[in-house]
């Protein structure tokens, strides 16, 4: 299959700027290097702590924010570079889902409104036509046609998230960040909506890019994941492979990490030292090393490459194999 998305080398610095003249005295280097390919229908899982680029990486694609450098293609059209009318396109195709619904959401308009803001900005619908559509996506949301003239404030957590499911759903697009769309639910919630949006994925033909620091949370939605540190992707694989046999130190510990059903199975928690360096100022060689649990010499001197070591599974650690 050809990828319906491409994004190579994707870069994201933020300047940091000092004084009255705003000197430029450093960039939060928020991604470095992020590359990845996302087939149709397809979802791709990005993991890692906060602060690691994952929204950034996000944002980026969907030019929310301009990326520093790089390349992102959708269906092979260059998004990066695209043009105000081409742009416009693209949006209808390539849509977010926040973490918060509530603060995504205007609290005076009806979620009818709300939902039918795009709908009416990109001028596809008008009269009785807008209001059917608006009604068929928040009912495929499941919620019930009478909500349409409710408030945000009337709602539950899932459902204001169910809501921010329609709102990216209206123009009916193909591709879908989700920014961490369970994080702020309770968990008894967070199952209806993943299943929700897997639902919707089979119904609609969807391909997500779901964001999360929660690894089970990936597991159950993903089709691959990517496992990024301070701005890279470390570790790229099939669900499977990765959770199964995984090769990065980094995402073994954060395996290591995932509660388990049963307290009382044996276990080694990796415990990671020290905090997540500041992305202003990454480690050398590779970024991990100053928490890594089997750190050498080299891996304060040299990057390592990111290489695919089995068929779909990359990493990047000079001591894979070793
Ligand atoms: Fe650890 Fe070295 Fe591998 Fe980095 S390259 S993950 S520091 S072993
Ligand atoms: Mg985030």
């Amino acid at each position: 299959t050809t990828p319906l998305l491409e994004v190579k080398n994707l870069k994201k610095y933020f300047p940091i700027q000092k004084g009255f003249l705003r000197k430029h005295v450093g960039d939060v280097k928020a991604v470095e290097n992020v590359s990845f390919n996302l087939n149709p229908g397809e979802t791709l899982g990005l993991v890692g702590e906060s602060g690691c680029g994952k929204s950034t990486t996000g944002r980026a694609i969907l030019r929310l924010v301009e990326a520093t450098a790089g390349e992102v293609r959708y269906n092979g059209i260059d998004v990066l570079n695209a043009r105000q009318n081409e742009l416009r396109r693209l949006r209808r195709e390539m849509q977010i889902i926040f973490q918060d619904p509530y603060s995504s959401l205007n609290p005076r308009m009806t979620i009818g409104e709300a939902v039918g803001e795009a709908l009416r900005e990109h001028g596809l619908y008008k009269g009785k036509e807008l209001k059917d559509r608006i009604i068929e996506v928040i009912e495929i949301c499941g919620l019930a046609d009478y909500h349409v003239n409710r408030y945000p404030h009337e709602f539950s957590g899932g459902q204001r998230q169910r809501i921010g499911i329609a709102r990216a759903l209206a123009l009916n697009p193909s591709f879908i960040v989700a920014d961490e769309p369970v994080s702020a639910l309770d968990v008894s919630i967070q199952a209806q909506i993943i299943n929700l949006m897997m639902d919707l994925q089979e119904k609609l033909k969807l391909s997500y890019l779901f964001i999360s620091h929660d690894l089970s949370v990936v597991k159950h939605i993903s089709d691959r994941v990517g496992v990024m540190y301070l701005g890279d992707i470390v570790e790229l694989a099939s669900k499977n492979d990765l959770y199964d046999n995984p090769l990065h130190p980094y995402t073994k510990a954060l395996l290591s990490a995932i509660p388990v059903p049963d307290p009382k199975m044996k276990r080694n928690i990796i415990i990671l030292k020290g905090d997540i360096p500041s992305p202003a100022n990454p480690p050398s060689g590779c970024k991990f090393h100053t928490r890594c649990p089997i750190a050498q010499d080299i891996c304060k001197e040299e990057a390592p490459e990111f290489k695919e070591y089995q068929k779909g599974h990359f990493a990047a650690c000079h001591l894979i194999g070793k």
